[in-house]
């Protein structure tokens, strides 16, 4: 078994001998459009069927709503006016006094001195599987369905899938559902199973498209998206650029830029899907401080047994004084 927490290679814990570079996304929602061609193209190359009967939230002009088993992309639309946004570049101005990066080569204190804040704003944020290095979904799925691929990314085998939905609860993000309508994801790339044969219940999400990254192609959703707010590539190399362009955004006085999933000290060790967001994670409906569910298995472990030997030695005690 491989570490439970912590900063690690997720590929070699999983028993790969060979692996690839890790893959993943850097998402920089500052450059972001949204214009759902992601949404539409990871649809369109998985087959997934629409949400619903194409009903009108209300809520927002984004009519998906979240995340879900037929939507592995989402796009969120966040209206902001201007007591918001001077909030988010307070709160960011926080993260840089704690030690956020420099661009190489700028003076150790960037010009923080903000522009002209905006009477109104569009967060717009295309969500995905943060493709974790410590997966919940993963770790908790009885049968085997999930498995870690050999780019570091998490895959759910709808064959294998028994429709459980431990990894439902597993997931810190909320990311993985279950099929309600009775369709299941990739119908042209099982020709044994005719496509009117029903499969209910199967957990689904995004694959970071592992059936392109064999064939050494990008992405559906990264190939798509025009405005390159999307990147995928290289863990390692995202991170880097990840870091450069939140540092470029600092010295241009937006504060409110900060980086999600970069941290390998967190508490899924880092994600394999990264994040530019121009607030904080709780406005675009991602959690603050997410955390593995196995993360605390040793210190229960630890405990179970400490309670096993008291028990045990009080029973002997018990024994000894009857006798
Ligand atoms: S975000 Fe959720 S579904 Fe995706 S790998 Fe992490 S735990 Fe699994
Ligand atoms: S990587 Fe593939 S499966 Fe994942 S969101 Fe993009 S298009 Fe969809
Ligand atoms: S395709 Fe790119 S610009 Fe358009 S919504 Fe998706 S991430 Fe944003």
């Amino acid at each position: 078994m491989g570490k439970l927490s912590g900063p690690t290679d997720p590929t070699r814990d999983a028993g790969w001998a060979e692996p690839k570079p890790r893959k993943g996304f850097f998402t920089d929602t500052s450059i972001c459009i949204g214009c759902k061609a992601c949404e539409v193209a990871c649809k369109e190359w998985n087959r997934n069927p629409r949400d619903g009967d194409l009903e009108l939230l209300g809520s927002s002009y984004d009519n998906t709503g979240a995340l879900g088993a037929s939507t592995w992309r989402h796009v969120a639309f966040i209206e902001q006016g201007r007591d918001r946004i001077a909030e988010a570049r307070e709160s960011g101005r926080a993260l840089i006094d704690l030690g956020m990066p420099a661009l190489p080569g700028a003076p150790e204190r960037p010009d923080v001195t903000p522009p002209d804040t905006p009477e109104f704003r569009w967060l717009m944020s295309s969500d995905v599987c943060k493709h974790c290095t410590h997966a919940g979904c993963l770790d908790v799925c009885p049968t085997g369905a999930l498995f870690r691929t050999e780019f570091g990314t998490v895959v759910v085998q709808d064959d294998v899938c028994n429709g459980c939905g431990t990894c439902v609860a597993g997931c810190p993000f909320g990311v993985v559902e279950r099929r309600s309508d009775g369709t299941y994801a990739t119908p042209a790339q099982r020709p044994d199973r005719p496509a009117d044969k029903p499969v209910t219940g199967v957990a689904q999400k995004c694959t970071l498209c592992y059936d392109r990254l064999v064939d050494d192609q990008i992405p559906a959703c990264a190939k798509t998206c025009p405005t390159t707010s999307i990147k995928f590539g290289d863990h390692d190399d995202l991170v880097v650029t990840a870091r450069d362009r939140v540092a470029q955004l600092h010295a241009r006085g937006l504060t409110e830029a900060r980086l999600y999933g970069a941290n390998e000290h967190d508490g899924v060790g880092g994600t394999g899907s990264i994040f530019l967001l121009l607030d904080e994670p709780e406005v675009y409906g991602l959690p603050p401080d997410p955390r593995v569910c196995t993360a605390d298995l040793p210190q229960m472990f630890k405990r179970a047994a400490m309670a096993a030997a008291g028990m045990a030695a009080a029973a002997a005690l018990a024994f000894w004084k009857g006798r």
